[in-house]
């Protein structure tokens, strides 16, 4: 990771910057995975160096996710509705 004020590299993590000694922005990314939850990820990091997991900047893709499942299972019942309809 790179200090935000003096764009020096520090360690991954630094809670300080180790030249001008900054604070360093505790928050971070997030973890998506609800089981890992790990939290001050770099803001450049891509995945969570603990379990892997993608880490997504924005909620909107998880959100189109969501919404092709739902379209996916109403499909499927629509599907084995009409299925039972043709045996019954
Ligand atoms: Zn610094
Ligand atoms: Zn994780």
């Amino acid at each position: 990771m790179n200090c935000h004020k003096c764009k020096t590299e520090i360690p991954d993590g630094s809670k300080f910057c180790n030249i001008c000694g900054s604070e360093m922005d505790v928050q971070g990314k997030t973890c998506p995975n609800t089981k890992c939850s790990k939290t001050g990820l770099s803001h450049e990091a891509l995945f969570c160096p603990d379990c892997g997991a993608e880490l997504t900047e924005e909620q909107s893709d998880d959100y189109d996710k969501k919404v092709i499942l739902i379209l996916i299972i109403c499909v499927v019942i629509v599907t084995i509705a009409f299925g039972v309809a043709i045996f019954v």
